[in-house]
């Protein structure tokens, strides 16, 4: 199953760029932080939920509310410069297909093209990772 130290690893970072944005800011408190999850992102986000939660305690981000806000992935084609967002993985590939991008997104050439020209030359240009987002303090 799922190795869930990907998730923790994550986690922290992220805490860790919370708290040393907090300080540069001389926050109080944070109060929320959001997360760009990216639609190719394979993290589980119940373990990494928790981990942000376990993670968080005892520190300047304890009572912060967790956002996470999905993230369409996003193509842009080599060969002609066209960019696309995929809205919804589901309607244009199958459940194995999906399986296989989650885990290997360079996968993604082999069961898509572009859209305007048909080449699979093209580059996953947002949707892979976890991004900080935003972060609401108090000060
Ligand atoms: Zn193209």
């Amino acid at each position: 199953m799922v190795n869930a130290m990907h998730e923790w690893a994550l986690a922290e970072s992220i805490i860790m760029a919370v708290i040393d944005l907090a300080k540069r800011e001389n926050a109080k408190e944070v109060v929320e932080i959001e997360l760009l999850i990216g639609g190719l992102q394979t993290i589980d986000l119940e373990i990494f939920e928790f981990a942000l939660n376990e993670l968080k305690k005892e520190t300047i981000a304890k009572n912060a509310k967790i956002r996470f806000v999905k993230q369409k992935p996003k193509f842009k084609c080599n060969v002609c410069g066209y960019e696309w967002i995929v809205d919804d993985l589901n309607k244009v590939l199958s459940e194995e297909e999906i399986e296989s991008i989650h885990f290997i997104p360079e996968l993604s050439h082999v069961f898509m093209k572009c859209p305007k020209c048909g080449s699979n030359d093209f580059d996953i240009v947002e949707g892979r990772g976890v991004l900080l987002k935003g972060v609401r303090i108090v000060k």
